[in-house]
């Protein structure tokens, strides 16, 4: 149950009408339609890039970079494989209208609004006829990913709003990826509620649309960062690491497979397989009770990147061990 439900944005008349701390403190309930589940949906796969880059060896300089090579090969076999990529959006109005989803869904996401999402990403998609969900920050006065300098990841900049709008005309769904990047498991409540709540409204005033879709940063999230999100009016929302194996079993923690430069086609299509899903939901439900079992908490902290079906086999079989 929802209390003292926050002003919806239409009744927002400006800038400074945000909603106020007043978030759920219940369980978010399912969304309209959610139980409306079609055919195949629990296995829709959702992926996460970050960059795209041309320059040769460019993809090197962080483990998120992907090559454009890759990324039209990633995209050559989705469609030879009859994968259709969706949108959130798409998603929803499917449940809403019972309308049947396409035979293979799968849903395409570009976190951080990277300039090269627009420039090497965006025309490759259209050339597929492709969709994609690409999650940006809210601050739009942030011109490049500043949460990475003490990481000394290499500055990149960030979409303009004439990018965001081209790419929201042409199909792409744009959701909330937080107003600064903040690590929202971090901060105090008040704090976490004003980047959540504060992205969608300034959002939506950019595109003059609802933006229903959420992608936590550094897919850190616990349950009062879910009930937040679900309070500030979005529908679905992402994690990366964390989240039931299967698609809409939690829509405020939607699982995702994370793409690194290392990510070839091959490995794509050991990722988007329901067992490999199995098997990273395994090693993350294990991690979570060792984590409680031995140091006390299970919030979720960024798993290690599954690195070959080798050490996804270890895991399992870690945790099988553990289990008896
Ligand atoms: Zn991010």
């Amino acid at each position: 149950m929802r209390q003292n439900l926050s002003p919806s944005f239409e009744e927002s008349s400006g800038l400074t009408m945000i909603p106020e701390r007043t978030y759920q403190t219940q369980p978010p309930e399912k969304a309209e339609g959610e139980s409306l589940r079609q055919n195949g949906s629990h296995a829709i796969k959702i992926l996460v890039y970050h960059r795209i880059v041309k320059e040769a060896g460019k993809e090197n300089s962080c483990k998120f970079c992907l090559h454009e090579s890759d990324f039209r090969k990633h995209l050559e076999w989705l469609d030879r494989w009859g994968f259709t990529p969706i949108t959130f959006e798409d998603y929803r109005v499917a449940c809403e209208k019972q309308l049947e989803l396409p035979h293979k869904p799968i849903i395409l996401t570009f976190d951080d609004g990277y300039l090269d999402t627009y420039q090497v990403a965006f025309p490759l998609l259209q050339e597929f006829g492709m969709k994609a969900v690409v999650f940006v920050l809210g601050d739009r006065s942030i011109k490049t990913n500043v949460w990475d300098a003490h990481l000394k990841l290499p500055q990149a900049p960030l979409l303009s709003d004439n990018h965001i709008l081209e790419m929201h005309e042409a199909g792409m769904e744009i959701g909330a990826h937080s107003m600064t990047h903040i690590k929202l498991t971090d901060v105090k409540e008040e704090c976490a509620w004003e980047e959540i709540s504060r992205a969608r409204v300034l959002l939506e005033i950019l595109l003059n649309a609802p933006v229903l879709s959420f992608s936590y940063p550094y897919g850190l999230v616990n349950e009062t960062v879910k009930q937040m999100v679900a309070s500030a009016g979005f529908v679905h929302a992402c994690s990366v690491w964390s989240g039931p194996a299967f698609f809409g079993r939690d829509v405020y923690e939607l699982r995702r497979i994370p793409i690194l430069n290392s990510t070839t086609a091959s490995k794509l299509a050991v990722r988007v397989s329901n067992l490999f899903q199995y098997y990273s939901w395994m090693r993350w439900t294990a991690g979570k009770i060792l984590r409680k079992k031995h140091l006390g908490y299970e919030n979720e902290v960024l798993a290690p990147p599954l690195r070959s079906v080798e050490s996804l086999h270890h895991s399992v079989n870690a945790y099988e061990k553990f289990k008896s």
